[in-house]
């Protein structure tokens, strides 16, 4: 507890689950998908972006899966587009 840390730093340790499979993982091995404080939901690449986060593997099954079970709609309370999941799975091809 020293006063150099910050309550911030706190917050953002929360595990980033996974809304395919439900696993935690390490950021780098999440593609974050955000919805912007203007209510846009989008593939996050740089993980950076302002508004609230959803996490999904760079797995093409949990990607498929959170497509399936809606699970990003869920989590950022919004409509998600198909072309979004076009594209975390295009983003998944990628790294493979
Ligand atoms: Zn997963």
């Amino acid at each position: 507890m020293t006063k150099n840390a910050p309550e911030q730093k706190v917050k953002k340790r929360r595990p980033r689950t996974c809304v395919g499979c439900g696993e935690e993982s390490p950021k780098r091995e999440l593609l974050r998908v955000v919805r912007t404080p203007e209510g846009i939901v989008c593939y996050d690449p740089t993980g950076k972006a302002n508004g609230r986060g959803a996490y999904v593997c760079a797995r093409r099954e949990c990607i498929e899966a959170a497509k399936k079970r809606r699970s990003f709609a869920r989590a950022l309370n919004r409509e998600v587009p198909d072309e979004l999941f076009d594209e975390l799975l295009k983003r998944c091809a990628a790294d493979e």
